[in-house]
This record gives structure tokens, sequence and C-alpha cells, in this order.
């Protein structure tokens, strides 16, 4: 769990394992792993040879499930799902996976990310007969799936890629059958989405810290535009869409993954060491110690403070045992809370010029409220060194970053931003340091720049 809690949320996980002993066992275990990608709902299905049984509720994984709700999902393939709170609102028929009872077979899906053509599709499904049960919009696949099988007599596969195709925005899906799991990722590639094996079966994950947890080994990513199909054949690769990029959402990088995940290949630990670095290259300062904001931007002031070549210090110290309160997605608790997840620590910070790593401002009350902490902690100085762009738009691909007036960077100078959160200098990290940390040429950044990758869809559209 982030300890700042900044006021970025990433919206969901997805974990599925198919061919593997206590499948909903395995299933629990990863989506603990990935409980920082949503704490507020989850649920597990698992298919037990007849039928697919499904387990859900409010609340983080430890709270959902317990040994007896376990046990009694049965069965070798089973698929799960952590939730923050996607469109649609936080209520218990939105929690996923979703199943769904058709006459070509029943089939649960969990999706992460977000649609942009959500409501468009939705007019259009419910004008041709579909009644959705919840107001999310990963359901809408699900109607497309059905709408194809049913009108077209397709095979499950092509009524999948012809409904992929329909989708736009950001997602992760996994899909399970009574005998196979479908894997797809947008094809944008905004989302992750990998593949591993364990044991005799095979594993798939939003993070591949997850895959490590449960004992399995990474096989690959999903690719943008691709659905992989495990099942009693093996591996399976179909493309829906040869869109050709590969546009990871540079957040998952900065903030959300856990560093111990890699993404298309990058360490995400390394990643953000090595923003660190660029950091100070880009904004070096005279200083005595480097203090990160804990957890996500602990890797950052390490890279920063071994490049400038002065101590880094555990300057500020975080609460673990917080309660749940806390991490309730509204303004006022996360204004309140961040005084209580963090103290300033005296005897580091007194008397010392700080340089203060953090991986991004959104609303600028945090870092408000932690640079007033250093001062009153007796820190002399404190140098801002932001490990990302200015955030200064909304994201509309599954991450809660807030609207662009909340921003605090979208309508204010550098100067301003010094000056009203009272630092005695700031710098955020390029767009180009960012590709070089990531070794990469493509990323989403279009929260840093307001450029988005796809078209953005309305509520009035139509199809
Ligand atoms: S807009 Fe920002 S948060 Fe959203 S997908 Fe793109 S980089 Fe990630």
């Amino acid at each position: 769990m982030k300890c700042t809690d900044n006021g970025i949320h990433e919206e969901c996980g997805v974990f599925g394992v198919y061919g593997v002993p206590d499948a909903a066992r395995i299933t629990y275990y990863g989506l603990h792993s990935l409980q920082h990608r949503g704490q507020e709902g989850c649920g597990i299905v698992a298919w037990d040879g007849r039928r697919l049984n499904c387990i859900k509720g409010e609340g983080l994984v430890t709270e959902v499930f317990n040994t007896d709700k376990i046990a009694a999902l049965k069965g070798t393939m089973a698929m799960g799902h952590v939730r923050y709170s996607t469109t649609g609102g936080n209520c218990i028929e939105n929690v996923q996976p979703f199943v769904f009872h058709h006459k070509t077979g029943d089939f649960a899906l969990a999706h992460n990310g977000n649609l942009v053509n959500s409501a468009a599709l939705r007019r259009y499904l419910e004008s041709k007969g579909s009644i959705f049960q919840t107001t999310s919009d990963s359901e809408i696949l699900a109607h497309l799936i059905r709408k194809d099988s049913r009108e077209g007599h397709l095979p499950r596969i092509k009524a999948i890629k012809e409904a992929l195709n329909m989708l736009e925005g950001a997602f992760a899906f996994i899909i399970m059958t009574e005998n196979r799991i479908y894997s797809c990722r947008d094809k944008y590639g905004l989302r992750p989405l990998s593949l591993g094996r364990l044991g005799d079966g095979y594993v798939i994950s939003s993070e591949t810290c997850a895959i490590e947890a449960v004992g399995g080994e990474f096989i690959r990513d999903i690719e943008p535009g691709e659905i992989v199909c495990v099942d009693h054949h093996g591996i399976r690769s179909n493309r829906y869409s040869d869109f050709g990029h590969h546009l990871m959402c540079a957040m998952e990088y900065i903030y959300f993954a856990r560093p111990d995940s890699d993404i298309e290949g990058c360490n995400v630990h390394n990643f953000r060491k090595l923003s660190g670095r660029l950091l100070y290259e880009e904004a070096p300062v005279e200083a005595d110690i480097v203090v990160g904001v804990p957890d996500s931007s602990l890797s950052a002031a390490n890279g920063y403070a071994e490049a400038a070549g002065i101590p880094n210090e555990m300057g500020l110290v975080k609460n673990k045992y917080i309660a749940r309160t806390f991490i309730q997605p509204s303004q006022e608790q996360r204004e309140n809370g961040v005084m209580m997840k963090l103290s300033a620590v005296r005897s580091i910070v007194g008397g010392k010029r700080v340089v203060l790593v953090d991986d991004s401002v959104v609303r600028g009350t945090t870092s408000k409220r932690i640079v007033k902490m250093l001062r009153r902690a007796g820190a002399t100085e404190v140098h801002l060194r932001i490990a990302s762009p200015q955030l200064v738009s909304p994201c509309f691909y599954g991450v809660d970053i807030s609207t662009k007036e909340e921003l605090f960077c979208a309508s204010r100078t550098l100067d301003q931003v010094r000056k009203e959160l009272d630092v005695d200098s700031v710098h955020f990290l390029s767009k180009e340091s960012l590709f070089k940390a990531g070794k990469r040429s493509e990323f989403c950044l279009a929260c840093f720049t307001g450029e988005y990758p796809t078209d953005l869809y309305d509520e009035e559209e139509s199809l």
C-alpha cells in the first residue's frame, strides 16, 4: 500500500491460474500480491468441473476470504480481481470477476483499465436487447461476446476478437470459460499483463511480482493487441489488432507497480533508481542528505543520493499500522491521513539541507504537508525533486488522477509551485529522462502532456 496516498489510484489488478491444483488458493496469494492495485473489493471465481463458483466482497483480500471460503472454491482453474473503484461507482455489484451464463457456455471475466467508448457501446447494446447487471464498463465486453456468439454463431475466439475490436481505451482482460483462460491486452499496450508457468499449468497476472509470489516462472508479457489462450493444448496466441505500439502507462513505472515487478522487460526499482540518477543530472544541488517519501519514492531517492554522493537517509518514516479509514478514497480522509501516516525524524533532518525526492505532485496538499513537517523538524533547506514531469491532465485509462482543475501543476508556473510548496528549489524530471530510465521510445504520457493516444469519446457520442 502506498503510504503517501498522494491522490493517484490504480484501479485494478487481475490474476488467473490454469491447470494447477488448488487454483483458488493460488489466486488468493496472487491477489494478495496485487493488493496495492486496489483495496476496495476483490473476488475469485473457480471452475469445479461442472460450474463456475464465485465469491467476492468489499474490502481487502484478507478481509473478504478465509480458509473455508477458499476451500469452497474447488478446481484447477481460477481467476480473481482486486479493485479500487472504476467507472460505475463503488458498490458490491461492481466487484469483479463477473460471471455470465450463456447457451454457448458460462464464462467469467475480470478487467483492469477503462474504456473510453463505454457509454456509446452500452447504448448500442441496450438497443439490441442487452440487460446490464452492473454499472461497471467491464461488463460491456461480456455483452459484446454474447451478441457475436448469438447473432453470428461465431466460435468463441472469433467472438472475443470481434468484441475487442469494438473497444477503445485501456484494458487487460482475463476471460475464463469451462476449459480455458483467455488473456487480452488493449492494442495500445496501456495496461500490463504477464504470463508465467506454474508446475504443469499457467499463471496470468497484472504484475510479475504476483507470478513470483506464487512460485511461478515468468514466460513473457502478453503483447498489445494479443489474445493468449491457455488450455490443454498449451499456449496459443491470436492477434486481434496489429496497431503495433507499446504505449505502456508511464505511471506504472513511476508510482503504481511494485518495485519487484518487471514491466515489459524493465524492473520497476531499476527504473525508479535510474530516474533518481537522471533527476540529479538534471538538477544537482548543494545539500547534506537525500530523503525519499516512502514507499514509492525510495528507489528514486536511492538513485539521486548515489549520483550526488551524499547519504540517503530515512528522514521520513511511515506508520505501517494505519487504520483502514485512511485509505478510503475520500479527499478529506486522504488529506487528514498524511499526518498520521508520516513523521519527519528530527534527529536525522534537524540542521540539514535536505533534498526531498517524491514520485509526483498531484493536488499539492501532500507535498505541502511533508515540507512543513521537515521544516518543523529542523531542516534548514528543502529542495524538492520530483521523479516525473508535472501532472497537468486527467487520465481516462483507468487511473484516478483527479480533474484538471484539481491538479496543482496544471495552472501554476514552476516558480509558483516553488513558492506555494515553500521549498528552496524544485525540479520535475523531463519526459526525455523517463524514456532513458525505461530504455524505451514509447510510453503513454497523456497525464503529463495532455496528448492522448486514443480518441476520447463523451457521454453524448453515439456509434
Ligand atoms: S494518462 Fe497517465 S496515468 Fe493514464 S495511462 Fe497515460 S500515463 Fe498512465
